[in-house]
């Protein structure tokens, strides 16, 4: 590692750990916080581990909410992080196995946010390892190519996955992300769990923090 990377890292590490606040909850998109950040958002189906990851990103046990009503949350929640930078959680998609197609109202809250937020640096778009990059995700990486927002894809759950087993997610989740326009060629691979990867996207997004 160089010392430019070590001080990068570090300073992530400072960011994460310091303050995190709740600061403004949208149901639509005419109610959004004003834009005087860089913000980074994720996304993901329901159960992809959103929570449980920004939880573990932030060092908190109760930032964002562990879903028990999987589906529930309909609203986009900003949370500012050390006034550096806003991280937005965005509702899930597609909880219901069956469900083959993201909902309107998804697509349209997130679609005008995706299309309309000029200070969204970029988008984590969370992949449960154990499912890999089903129906709807590719869906959602559709309307980001199309709404020419930078993202990133993560897996999430790693720990559940062999040695063997994680190595093929994780090509399979970059031979996908290569076919994606709007898709960032790096991938990530976490589990919130067992704090695996979360240095790594943490510098990814600190890199992206007003300085
Ligand atoms: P969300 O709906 O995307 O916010 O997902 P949650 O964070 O609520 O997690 C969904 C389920 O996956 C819960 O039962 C979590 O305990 C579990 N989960 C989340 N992250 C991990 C992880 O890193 N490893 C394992 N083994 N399970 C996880």
């Amino acid at each position: 590692m160089s010392s430019d990377d070590a001080g990068a890292a570090e300073a992530a590490r400072k960011l994460f750990a310091g303050p995190c606040d709740f600061i403004w909850g949208a149901t639509s998109i005419d109610n959004l916080p004003p834009a005087t950040l860089p913000e980074v958002a994720f996304v993901g189906r329901s159960n992809a581990g959103k929570s449980s990851l920004l939880n573990a990103l932030t060092g908190r046990k109760t930032l964002a909410r562990v879903s028990n009503t999987p589906g529930r949350t309909r609203q986009i929640n900003f949370f500012n992080l050390g006034g550096k930078l806003v991280l937005a959680d965005l509702p899930g998609y597609g909880y219901a196995r069956a469900s083959k197609s993201l909902a309107d109202e998804w697509q349209n809250l997130i679609f005008a946010y995706l299309r309309g937020r000029a200070n969204l640096s970029r988008v984590i778009l969370l992949v449960d390892a154990r499912r890999g990059a089903m129906d709807t995700d590719k869906q959602a990486m559709g309307l980001l190519d199309q709404a020419a927002v930078s993202y990133v894809l993560a897996l999430t759950k790693i720990d559940q996955l062999s040695a063997a087993e994680r190595l093929k997610a994780e090509d399979e989740i970059t031979k996908e992300s290569r076919t994606h326009t709007a898709a960032y060629p790096e991938i990530f691979a976490t589990s919130a769990l067992k704090s695996l990867g979360l240095d790594a996207l943490k510098a990814h997004i600190a890199a992206l923090a007003a300085t």
